[in-house]
C-alpha cells in the first residue's frame, strides 16, 4: 500500500463552528463534502479528541465557513492548531449568526453553510455527521483555499487529529524534482553558517529564510535571527521563542 496515493485526493479548507449553551467553539477541517443535491445534505469526518465534536453533536447544528485562498492565516492558527479549552477562538474574529443559531465566521471567507445534524456514524478515531443544509451564502467571487496550496505554501502536514493525517513512517520518499536548484550566494552563505530553518513547535509551520515571510513584511533573505522581536508565528502567532532549528 502506498499512503502516498491519499496525497492526490483533494480538498478545501473549512472552519466549522457551532454554539452550545452559550459557548462558541470552531475547528479547521479539510473534510466538508456534499453528500446529496435534494434536499442538500453536507458531511463532514471530525476527530473524537476535537472538542468541537461533543458540542456539534449536543447543539445539532454547525456552521461551515470556505475560506479564502488569500486566508488570513492567524485565523488557521487559532481554528487549526489551538482548542477551545484554551483560547477564546472568536476573539476578534468577525461572525455572524445562522437560522440554527450557530456562529459564521465571515472574515477570509468566501461562503458559508448552516447545517442541522440529521445522524453520526461513529468510524473509529473519527466520527461521520450527516446534516442537512437548511440555508447558505456566498460572500464573495475570491478563489476558495484548497488544502494543496496550503500545504505547498506552509509546507504542513495534516494535524494529528485530521482524518488525512498519515504517519509519517508509512510514505514512501517523495520523487526527486528534476529541476536542479539555484540558490543566492547570501542564501548558500547563511545555510553555512547554521542559519536555517526553524519550525513553530506548536503548529508545524516552517521558517525558511530563503522565501522569508513576505506577507507579514520579512523579506527573503532573511535569518530567523534576524526577525522582529515580536515575529509571531503566521499560522497560530505563537512567538519567536516557541520555535526550534530545523537539523
Ligand atoms: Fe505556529
Amino acid at each position: 500500500m502506498n499512503y502516498s496515493a491519499f496525497h492526490k485526493l483533494s480538498y478545501g479548507l473549512y472552519i466549522i463552528a457551532t454554539e452550545f449553551e452559550g459557548e462558541k467553539v470552531g475547528y479547521i477541517a479539510n473534510t466538508a463534502f456534499q453528500i446529496t443535491a435534494e434536499p442538500s445534505k453536507i458531511a463532514l469526518s471530525c476527530n473524537k479528541n476535537n472538542y468541537s465534536l461533543m458540542k456539534i453533536l449536543d447543539s445539532k447544528k454547525f456552521s461551515i465557513s470556505v475560506l479564502k485562498k488569500e486566508v488570513d492565516t492567524s485565523l488557521i492558527g487559532k481554528f487549526g492548531f489551538m482548542s477551545s479549552t484554551d483560547i477564546d477562538k472568536f476573539a476578534g474574529v468577525e461572525t455572524i449568526t445562522a437560522k440554527t443559531g450557530a456562529p459564521i465566521v465571515i472574515d477570509s471567507s468566501v461562503a458559508w453553510f448552516d447545517c442541522q445534524v440529521l445522524n453520526s456514524v461513529d468510524v473509529g478515531s473519527h466520527v461521520l455527521i450527516i446534516a442537512e443544509v437548511v440555508d447558505g451564502d456566498v460572500l464573495s467571487n475570491a478563489e476558495a483555499l484548497t488544502y494543496d496550496y496550503y500545504h505547498e505554501k506552509y509546507k504542513m502536514r495534516s494535524p494529528k487529529n485530521a482524518p488525512t493525517y498519515i504517519d509519517e513512517d508509512k510514505l514512501e520518499d517523495e520523487p526527486e524534482p528534476d529541476v536542479e536548484e539555484v540558490k543566492p550566494a547570501e542564501v548558500e552563505e547563511m545555510e553555512a553558517n547554521g542559519d536555517g530553518v526553524y519550525s513553530c513547535n506548536i503548529c508545524g509551520y516552517q521558517y525558511d529564510p530563503e522565501e522569508g515571510d513576505p506577507a507579514n513584511g520579512i523579506a527573503p533573505g532573511t535569518a530567523f535571527e534576524d526577525l522582529p522581536e515580536d515575529y509571531a508565528c503566521p499560522l497560530c502567532t505563537a512567538g519567536k521563542d516557541f520555535f526550534t532549528k530545523v537539523e
